[in-house]
């Protein structure tokens, strides 16, 4: 069965050493936050919907020491940053620090502000195995990475785990410009192994999910490799238009709107892609509740089936598929033993996650391999811790 997760372990050493090498010394602090996978609840989170993420074995790792001046001199290793991979700045004023170039430094800046307590000096090394840009969030296993980084160096922890999430979320609204929801933040925060973390977004209650019941089933997450180009403005467009669906009902969020009310919608004029996304968005909903019942009580068909309606519905009302994902999607339904497959993240591009049993996952693989036409890569998901302190020996 393939699968080419490098081990935590091994991200762990490779910051490390090249922390060694780059700044001729031990690092004294070691941390790392995960990346994530959606089970089931897409475009739901800023509708104070529910959510169904769980954390990966993917994580982003950062090493580091404090220097004893007022600067931080950080290293990313990350292959994929074309522009400058290290960056200098002073960390005294903290007012100062202001979003720029390179962007991916934004990420940690924004939590370097949004850190309750004033912070030292310090160089880090940054190692992630998240794929960047492919839908499994490490934009934020770096913010949290970043946060939880802070949290080691300064010995302040955040007494509630929310606040952490909040603050890295925070991060990406004001220095990255991106208006996500809540999710990856929260699951990357607080994932724990062996569970899904079902999200309230609306009074952000948490609910851990047992996931180890079913050893006879896995989780294969595909990266179509066709990285997620759900600009800011598509993004956004779909975000605006629920929002006003909602005002238009007199209703805080779409949580409150019911399917009777789409109707209402419709008798006032609204157009048929405000409608649409609003249908979605209240049955997405409901079925990430379901699958959550469904995962408890075990009944995998049921899973499947609410994983293949929540892809159908992303295709056709929410329009955030791809012909690269359609056909992911499509290879792996074909294949017996899949109980359902769909898109997961944003959309536009990304991964896609399908519940299959065990013994059928090389089936779903040489699938998708023959008929897919751009280069397909493979995980298999195992539910994984949150955020958390690494040893530094290497
Ligand atoms: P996703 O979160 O789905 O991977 P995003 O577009 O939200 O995609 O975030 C990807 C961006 O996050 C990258 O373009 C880069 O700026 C930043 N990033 C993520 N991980 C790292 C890393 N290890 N080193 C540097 N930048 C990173
Ligand atoms: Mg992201």
């Amino acid at each position: 069965m393939a699968s080419n997760i490098k081990k935590v372990d091994n991200v762990r050493v490779d910051a490390l050493n090249t922390f060694a090498k780059e700044f001729g010394d031990e690092a004294t602090c070691c941390v790392c936050a995960p990346g994530r996978v959606n089970l089931i609840g897409e475009h739901t989170d800023y509708n104070e919907g529910f959510v169904l993420p769980m954390a990966l074995p993917l994580v982003t790792v950062i090493a580091g020491k404090p220097n004893g001046t007022n600067k931080c001199v950080i290293i990313s290793t990350n292959e994929s940053i074309t522009t400058v991979s290290k960056i200098e700045f002073d960390v005294s004023n903290r007012e100062s620090i202001k979003p720029g170039e390179p962007k991916w430094a934004n990420y940690m800046k924004g939590c370097m502000v949004n850190f309750p307590v004033p912070i030292p000096g310090f160089n880090a090394v940054v190692v992630s195995s998240v794929p960047m840009g492919s839908g499994l969030s490490s934009s934020a296993a770096l913010e949290v990475a970043t946060y939880t980084f802070l949290e080691a160096l300064t010995g302040t922890e955040a007494k509630d785990p929310r606040d952490k999430a909040l603050a890295c979320q925070k991060a990406e609204h004001d220095f990255a410009n991106v208006p996500c929801g809540i999710m990856d933040q929260f699951i990357s925060v607080m994932g724990k192994e062996d569970h899904a973390l079902l999200i309230d977004c609306r009074d952000l209650s948490v609910t851990h999910v047992p996931m180890d019941q079913f050893h006879d089933h896995v989780f294969l997450i595909t990266n179509s490799n066709s990285p997620h180009k759900l600009s800011t403005s598509a993004y956004r467009e779909r975000r605006d238009a629920c929002f006003e669906a909602a005002q238009k009902l007199g209703k805080k969020s779409l949580r409150d709107v019911t399917l009777d009310e789409v109707e209402t919608l419709k008798q006032q004029g609204a157009p048929q892609i405000m409608l649409k996304r609003v249908t979605h968005v209240i049955n997405e909903n409901a079925r990430t509740l379901a699958a959550t019942s469904a995962f408890q009580s075990g009944d995998y068909t049921k899973v499947g089936q609410l994983m293949n309606e929540s892809h159908d519905s992303l295709r056709d009302n929410y329009n955030v598929s791809s012909p690269e994902l359609d056909a992911l999607v499509n290879a792996a339904r074909k294949v017996q033993g899949v109980r359902g497959s769909r898109l997961t993240g944003a959309g536009f591009g990304g991964c896609t996650i399908t519940f299959v049993l065990k013994t059928a996952v090389d089936e779903v693989i040489k699938s998708i391999n023959e008929s897919y036409s751009g280069k397909a890569s493979f995980y298999i998901a195992t539910p994984s811790g949150g955020a958390r302190k690494l040893d530094c020996k290497r």
